[in-house]
């Protein structure tokens, strides 16, 4: 018997791989009963993260996104206040400015790392204070794993007093030279949502070197309860902390961290070799002793070379039952932002008009990688049906 159109497994764009101690120590967890928001993996998990990137104090909190408002709220931006933002990153980036009643003010991208532009960010603080206001804070984005100009960013920003949020929610192992993404700023920001590099359910932590901050953290985000035994507050605060099952899923994931990392960059790798001959489809390069986790595989196509669009690509591949999704869409452009500053120029806009980020699983077979990438040649030849 012939089957026609066998319907092929879908290939989803990031999924979490496991390494079996998952479940153990969520087991030991439910057995221990501490599954809440107190237990030993919250305390083991924070202090292999400290281990793992370089002795930062960490705080273990339920989202990326937690993170990056209580890290707002150390840095004490609160109403009124400027708060400039890479405009091309996920809306979790900007979000928490809005949270805490400040405004964000968007910047362009460069095309060597598509993150801020350390020129254009020095422009834009300098045209704030000719304005009358000094920036409260600036957050900048690791995108798709690969590291900012981290140093030239710091320096700026040491110029003119003002503290960096590093969102480094997609960059958890990526590093410049031996610093990694996540302690260059004054605060760092990590995401282990179920699609990035490794997971914890859903959770993030805050880092930083400051003590005094790492305190504040951990107050703010367990209800600012008060050391008293009766329920004492003395501030607003927060249901943020991670709980133990998941810092106990985030514990098993960690030990795999290397692995993932190497797995993700083949992928990356193999994609690269299969296309990048292929007349208009380029690929966003390591600088110099830049080391990206390769979170996800991006492609740049040029129409005009290609014989082809974005959006005919995300289309092939969808019929092919293969997900793929556009470059995040650049916060200026969003219909909820725009109201908001912006400074720069099409970068950011091209990076979302001709970019697609490929299946990049840790996981993926050879199999699988070539059914993406038989589906590009195909449309370069122009044979695709
Ligand atoms: C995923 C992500 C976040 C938010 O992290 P959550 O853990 O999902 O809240 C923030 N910023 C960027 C750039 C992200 O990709």
């Amino acid at each position: 018997m012939m089957i026609i159109n066998p319907p092929s497994k879908r290939i989803h764009l990031s999924v979490p791989e496991f390494d079996g101690k998952e479940s153990r120590y969520i087991h030991e967890a439910f057995q221990s009963g501490q599954i809440a928001t107190s237990g030993s993996f919250i305390e083991k998990f924070e202090d292999q993260l400290e281990r793992e990137f370089g002795g930062e104090n960490i705080v273990a909190l339920n989202s990326g996104t937690s993170a990056i408002h209580l890290g707002l709220q150390l840095l004490d931006v609160g109403r009124g206040d400027e708060v400039i933002c890479q405009s091309l990153t996920f809306a979790a980036s900007a979000n928490p400015i809005v949270y805490l009643g400040a405004q964000p003010i968007f910047v362009d991208s460069e095309s060597d790392t598509w993150n801020i532009c350390p020129q254009l960010l020095e422009e834009v603080i300098l045209d704030r204070i000719s304005k009358g206001k000094l920036p409260k804070a600036i957050v900048t984005v690791n995108l798709f794993g690969m590291p900012a100009k981290m140093k030239e960013i710091m320096e700026v920003a040491h110029r003119y007093g003002i503290p960096v949020l590093e969102d480094a929610a997609e960059s958890v192992g990526s590093r410049i030279h031996h610093r990694y993404c996540g302690t260059f700023g004054d605060i760092g920001v990590f995401s282990f949502n179920g699609n990035k590099v490794i997971t914890t359910g859903g959770g993030g932590a805050l880092v930083t070197s400051n003590d005094t901050w790492t305190k504040r953290a951990r107050h703010l985000a367990t209800q600012a309860k008060e050391n008293h035994p009766h329920y004492e507050h003395s501030s607003i605060g927060y249901n943020y902390k991670m709980n133990n099952l998941a810092a106990g899923i985030g514990l098993a994931q960690l030990g795999c961290l290397k692995e993932r990392i190497a797995q993700r960059r083949r992928i990356f790798s193999y994609y690269q070799n299969a296309l990048e001959n292929i007349a208009g489809i380029s690929f966003l390069k390591e600088l110099p002793g830049y080391f990206s986790n390769r979170w996800l595989t991006t492609v740049l196509i040029n129409p005009s070379e290609a014989g082809f669009d974005r959006e005919t690509l995300r289309l092939s591949l969808e019929s092919r039952n293969i997900e793929s999704k556009p470059i995040w869409k650049p916060m200026h452009l969003q219909p909820v932002f725009r109201q908001s500053t912006y400074y720069g120029g099409e970068i950011a806009a091209g990076f979302f008009a001709n970019g697609l980020c490929l299946p990049s699983s840790s996981n993926l077979t050879v199999q699988e990688l070539d059914r993406v990438t038989e589906c590009l040649m195909l449309l370069h030849q122009g044979v695709f049906k």
